[in-house]
């Protein structure tokens, strides 16, 4: 066949990736690194056969204060915003800078599987000022997409993405979920430890989730879940998992034996669906979970 990777070839890119000063990465859809060539694992500190999970990477930059800069004083905060982006375009580029100094342009490219291909260059040598107004810009766009509080994706980028997905093939899903009585749990704790009980939220479904899935914060606490390539009945197993996970006493703040539930919204994606259709079977579904009791799943 012309114009595919025969073993020859895959043989002669190994070698040119091996010499090479462009950075290659494949990470699979867990997003454990599966090769990465030389430039690549000197750039991030890595030894010959480590293979972190991308996340694992970001940590021990951040701890050691090495590979890319990490702009926060609240790294899982920084992370779970960084996951809400990561993988979920087909392909994107994004400027890194390094501790040693260096700038790099990377390419994130993701095929229908989940696995992922990460090439970077060195860019230090482009112009400064234009790579601040960039850097601007890109902060920008990223606060625009973001929620605040929990740093996962705000209404409007969550029901982008549920815009796309529903132009995408296959069969995919979307929950609503909202946590139980929140308003006691403010009246009780007060203001600022509803907040941290919503950032381990956030985090809890960040930890449970697919690279591919998205997750955003319509408001208050209501979250939405959209999971690619996932039939109701295998959406709704995932839902009770991540209900029932929940249920152990969990440590927020001073409160070491905090519990609290959630409950969720559950339907497929159908054709002729709209954002708004969608939406709306969700929500109705999430009612009636609230109205037979509460943490629980009701499909629409
Ligand atoms: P239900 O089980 O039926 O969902 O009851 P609930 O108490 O969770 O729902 P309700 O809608 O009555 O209350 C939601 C509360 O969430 C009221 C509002 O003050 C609070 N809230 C909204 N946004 C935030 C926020 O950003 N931080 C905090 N701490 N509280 C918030
Ligand atoms: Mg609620
Ligand atoms: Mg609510």
């Amino acid at each position: 066949m012309p114009n595919t990777l025969h073993a020859d070839h895959i043989r002669q890119l190994q070698t040119l990736y091996q010499d090479s000063e462009l950075l290659v990465a494949l990470f699979d859809a867990n997003d454990t690194l599966r090769y990465a060539n030389p430039a690549f694992r000197q750039t991030y500190h890595l030894t010959e056969t480590a293979m972190p999970t991308w996340v694992q990477l970001m940590r021990d930059n951040y701890r050691q204060q090495t590979g890319t800069i990490i702009h926060t004083s609240d790294f899982d905060t920084w992370l779970g915003s960084a996951l809400s982006r990561r993988g979920k375009q087909r392909y994107r580029m994004l400027e890194s800078d390094l501790h040693d100094g260096r700038w790099l342009m990377m390419t994130e490219t993701v095929n229908e599987a989940g696995w992922m291909l990460c090439t970077a260059v060195d860019i230090s040598s482009l112009a400064e000022g234009k790579r601040s107004l960039r850097t601007a810009r890109d902060q920008a766009l990223r606060a625009a997409s973001t929620d605040e509080l929990t740093g996962l994706s705000n209404r409007r980028h969550i029901l982008a993405q549920l815009d796309a997905q529903l132009a995408r093939p296959g069969t995919h899903c979307v929950a609503i979920l909202d946590i139980d009585f929140f308003k006691r749990i403010n009246d009780n704790h007060g203001h600022p430890f509803g907040d941290q009980v919503l950032m381990d939220f956030a985090r809890y479904l960040q930890s449970q989730l697919r690279r591919s899935d998205g997750i955003g914060r319509l408001g208050g606490e209501e979250f939405m879940l959209v999971l690619t390539d996932t039939q109701a009945a295998q959406a709704s197993l995932l839902m009770h998992h991540l209900l029932s996970g929940l249920h152990p006493p969990r440590t927020i703040g001073a409160q070491v034996d905090f519990h609290y539930s959630c409950s969720g919204g559950l339907t497929q994606l159908q054709p002729g669906d709209s954002v708004q259709s969608a939406y709306h079977r969700a929500d109705a579904a999430l009612y009636r979970a609230k109205q037979h009791g509460r943490n629980r799943i009701e499909l629409g």
